[in-house]
């Protein structure tokens, strides 16, 4: 029997490690597989699977897209997602330039509400990754205007936070489809994050194919009551920490829900039948 995790982000998005530096951690977890899946790029996926090559550790490759529902939050995953296809690099592309905007947009916020921070710095920070609200919470933290990165969103940036600005989105069902059109299987992320029961079906009926049941803002009532519903659905069901590669106690949380193999011996069967 072997663990899993099957959503981890690296430095290509907001996560703190390299790709490399995730897989040498699955490596140590004695983990047999993991899923990459960066907001809105692909940009880390080459380099985790070659790592992954290296240590014996399967590398799937995968995303996490942002999407719009009635002004919602959704997160869909895809896995084993056609990475390399050029028309969904140049969706990619659109959606990280929106990203840019918006960063420019809540900078140009928080200088009006009097905190000295530069677009360059959180660019500088950010580099070539899909930048994102917690570039800006880093760069709040680093000068001392909040303490901790939840600070930065509870005070500044969540959704309801002074200096939020909205930012281009695509739909749930936009993604689903996006991500069946490059041969992947569109799971919705942590569904408990969202507490909107009524999606799921909607989501079913534009050919949703899983559910992320277990993940680390789950809790055991919340894991139940989503296993239930994949089941009521035929979805299948996922799971993965969410890591972002902050440190508890000197380890991320990678690998931390013992997440059985045999779930993704089920995405697998998935991905064959949608083939
Ligand atoms: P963005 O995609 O730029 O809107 O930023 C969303 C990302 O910010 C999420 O994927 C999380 O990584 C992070 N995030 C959202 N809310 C919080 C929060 N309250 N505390 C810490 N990180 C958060
Ligand atoms: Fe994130
Ligand atoms: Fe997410
Ligand atoms: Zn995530």
């Amino acid at each position: 029997m072997g663990f899993i995790d099957l959503h981890v982000h690296t430095l290509a998005s907001d996560g703190l490690f390299t790709p490399q530096e995730v897989v040498q951690w699955a490596y140590k977890k004695n983990l047999k597989a993991i899923a990459i899946t960066d907001h809105d790029t692909t940009d880390g996926i080459e380099k985790a699977i070659i790592t992954g090559k290296q240590l014996g550790v399967e590398v799937i490759p995968g995303i996490e897209i942002n999407t719009d529902y009635n002004g919602l939050e959704v997160h869909i995953l895809g896995y084993y997602i056609d990475y390399r296809a050029n028309w969904f690099q140049e969706l990619l592309k659109n959606i990280r330039h929106a990203r840019q905007i918006r960063a420019k947009k809540m900078v140009e916020k928080l200088q009006n509400l009097g905190l000295h921070i530069d677009l360059d710095e959180v660019e500088k920070l950010a580099g070539d990754a899909s930048i994102g609200r917690p570039h800006i919470a880093r760069i709040l933290q680093k000068h001392n205007y909040v303490q901790s990165i939840k600070e930065a969103f509870d005070k500044y940036i969540n959704n309801t936070g002074p200096a939020y600005v909205e930012r281009y989105k695509i739909t749930p069902c936009e993604a689903i489809k996006t991500i069946i059109d490059c041969g992947g299987v569109p799971v919705l992320a942590h569904p408990g994050l969202i507490g909107n029961l009524s999606i799921v079906k909607e989501l079913v009926d534009c050919d949703l194919q899983g559910i992320e049941v277990y993940h680390s803002k789950h809790n055991p009532e919340t894991t139940n009551l989503y296993f239930h519903i994949a089941k009521q659905y035929n979805l299948i069901i996922t799971g993965g920490t969410d890591c972002h590669g902050h440190l508890y106690g000197g380890q991320p949380i990678l690998g931390s829900l013992n997440i059985d193999e045999s779930l993704l011996h089920e995405l697998k069967k998935r991905k064959d039948i949608l083939e």
